[in-house]
């Protein structure tokens, strides 16, 4: 056996302990060959402490046979290095109005997030596969309104050659959402627009948002207020109340347009839980609200 093996069955994240970690697999087994595509929110990437829990919950499910791509940005980490920069963000109708530099920070900011968390991955057993939709070519986009917005884009297509290519060889995509125009330059997308995109080019089954509040609340500042399950219906007419406001107003509008490609069921989830994940996807909803046709 070569050192490389030896590596590989040991691995170096801390796992739960394997009776737990066997127990998780085989409740995920109901989701072996099941197509998910889950955003890890920039919200969520903010909890340094969870990254390594939320990932092995994603290798998991990978291990018990589901159809895994995930797709990360870095929002907060992004305003943290503008900020350092002495950038100032200004938003504008819920997207970042973004400059040549302000682009320029996003792909390495970015850039280093998919690192990191191919890393964390490989260490879990994931085989997870690093790509930067701009430079893979696999978010085409074209610039939304750049008198107003700057270098923001609107998804025009997802090419799913590749990332098909990839899950038929076992590979888990990790996908950093930044897009590419025609003349090659990057576009910056809001990415709960660019998972949705990338969900209903794949016929995914489940789409799920990662960030870092229990799903949906009546009151933002409780979460007991949390809507556990809607249907379709429901969250259409939660999309022109104005209970739905920033970060959120997107993913709903996610959700529906992954919906309206064909995916199944949609999930906004808590990175904050232990395993909101798998529980989630498994339908006990606890930490999150479950969105179905
Ligand atoms: P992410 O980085 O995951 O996209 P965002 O900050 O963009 O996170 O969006 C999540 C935020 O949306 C929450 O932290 C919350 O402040 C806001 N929000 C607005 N309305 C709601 C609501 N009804 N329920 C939950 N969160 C809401
Ligand atoms: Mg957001």
């Amino acid at each position: 056996m070569t050192t490389k093996a030896i590596r590989r069955s040991q691995p170096i994240v801390p796992q739960p302990c394997d009776k737990e970690r066997q127990y998780l697999i085989n409740r995920c087994k109901k989701l072996a060959g099941k197509k998910i595509v889950i955003k890890y929110g920039g919200a969520a990437l903010e909890h340094e402490d969870l990254k390594r829990p939320t990932l092995l919950d994603v290798a998991l499910l990978k291990e018990a046979g589901a159809i895994v791509v995930l797709v990360h940005g870095g929002s907060r980490h992004l305003s943290q290095e503008m900020a350092k920069k002495g950038l100032a963000v200004k938003m504008i109708n819920g997207l970042r109005n973004t400059s040549f530099e302000t682009v320029d920070i996003a792909r390495k900011v970015f850039g280093q997030l998919n690192t990191e968390i191919v890393e964390l991955l490989d260490a879990a057993g994931a085989a997870p596969i690093g790509l930067k939709g701009e430079e893979s070519d696999i978010i085409r986009a074209k610039a939304k309104d750049f008198d107003l917005y700057g270098y923001v884009g609107d998804v025009q297509k997802v090419k799913v050659e590749v990332l098909s290519k990839l899950l038929k060889q076992n590979r888990l995509p990790v996908i950093s959402g930044l897009g590419i125009d025609e003349n090659g330059q990057t576009l910056n997308i809001n990415l709960d627009t660019v998972a949705a995109a990338i969900a209903g080019a794949l016929s995914a089954e489940k789409f799920v948002l990662i960030t870092d509040v229990d799903g949906i609340l009546l009151d933002v500042t409780d979460s007991s207020t949390r809507m556990s399950l809607l249907n379709r219906e429901q969250l259409k007419s939660l999309q022109s109340s104005n209970m739905v406001a920033n970060g959120m107003l997107p993913k709903v509008e996610a959700c529906l347009s992954a919906m309206a490609q064909g995916v199944k069921e949609t999930y906004i989830i808590s990175c904050r839980q232990p395993h909101a994940l798998i529980t989630e996807l498994l339908g006990e909803t606890q930490y999150g609200t479950h969105i179905v046709w």
